[in-house]
């Protein structure tokens, strides 16, 4: 066996202690991603579906085409259980479930109970009651989300029976769907802050104003102040988020349904004159006369009975000026 001479030795010895030592050390290096510096602020969330140019509208109106005339209700409504041969109900009642669309958002009228999770307002009562009249149960429902602006195409495709979420009859809609008699009149107005000068449509010049798509209050708000810049949501809820972020200044519906916003915020308020009436319809897919006139029926016996009133003063007692139940006109 060959052995190293003793200076050779000690040099190898002192280079594998120099690498040892630069490994132990961390001297090579692997240099992390450059990350971009910090900023000082957060810009506010931003919510899907928010839109500010929003194309113009026609202004709603029901009375260029008489469009709250109705259908007359049947002499006799049929027993609960017992529809008439290849009616309309008498599937709803084959199939054991009546299908609502409607949104879950809407404070006063559609929206989860957050203690129970059940959905309920004044839009679900009058959807119970139907459900009873055809079932004899008025549980017997199944609740669709929709946004407003889904409205015409789910009675359009028929993927509901009924469309029950703050609904104007208008002559537009009147092409693609049909309507119930009306069972609830309100007011387009403004939701503005407290503090704010906003106290009328006027003030709305060069203001952001949100509305929901596909209703009938972004017409009306163009034709009354066409200097407002719209900002339009998916659903009302959105408003009022915006409103709380700070980035609009006003937002623009029916009464009720801002009283349903306002009671979310003490520091919101409904302000203004009418700006117009708004009559809302029980949604029905055109070409269903037997539904229309069996829902008339329904709505003709709650107000007889005074369950409207019950339903009107449980969600609406809020509002100060109350209209009654609408008055409906029929035709045969
Ligand atoms: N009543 C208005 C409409 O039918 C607004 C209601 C809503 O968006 O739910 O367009």
């Amino acid at each position: 066996m060959t052995t190293m001479p003793a200076p050779r030795r000690l040099l190898t010895i002192a280079v594998l202690l120099a690498l040892t030592g630069l490994v132990a050390t961390g001297c090579v290096r692997f240099p992390a991603p450059e990350s971009p510096p910090p900023t000082a602020t957060a810009g506010p969330p931003v919510l899907p579906g928010v839109q500010v140019d929003v194309p113009v509208e026609p202004l709603p109106s029901s009375e260029a085409c008489n469009a709250t005339l109705t259908l007359r209700p049947p002499a006799q409504m049929p027993l609960p259980r017992q529809m008439p041969p290849n009616s309309t109900m008498a599937g709803i009642l084959e199939r054991g479930r009546l299908i609502v669309g409607l949104d879950i958002g809407s404070n006063l009228f559609s929206f989860r109970d957050p203690i129970t999770g059940d959905i309920q307002g004044f839009d679900v009562d009058i959807a119970h009651e139907i459900a009873g009249a055809i079932f004899g149960d008025d549980r017997r429902v199944e609740f669709q989300v929709l946004s407003s602006a889904q409205r015409i195409d789910a009675l359009r495709d028929m993927t509901v029976d009924v469309v029950i979420k703050t609904m104007s009859i208008t002559c537009d809609r009147l092409r693609d769907i049909s309507f119930s008699a009306p069972y609830y009149v309100a007011s387009q107005r403004i939701l503005s802050f407290r503090n704010s000068n906003v106290t009328g449509p006027a003030q709305l010049a060069d203001k952001r104003v949100c509305a929901a798509r596909g209703t009938t209050s972004i017409g009306r708000i163009q034709a009354i102040q066409p200097r407002a810049t719209i900002v339009s949501t998916t659903t009302w809820a959105d408003c009022l988020v915006l409103m709380q972020q700070g980035q609009i200044d006003a937002a623009t519906t029916d009464d009720a349904i801002l009283a349903g916003l306002a009671a979310q915020d003490p520091w919101l308020r409904v302000v203004g004159p009418s700006l117009g009436e708004e009559f809302y319809g029980v949604g029905i897919p055109k070409g269903q006369d037997d539904m229309i006139r069996f829902v008339n029926g329904v709505l003709e016996r709650i107000r007889a009975t005074g369950r409207w009133q019950e339903i009107r003063d449980r969600w609406l007692s809020i509002l100060d000026s109350g209209y009654g139940a609408p008055q409906p006109y029929y035709r045969d």
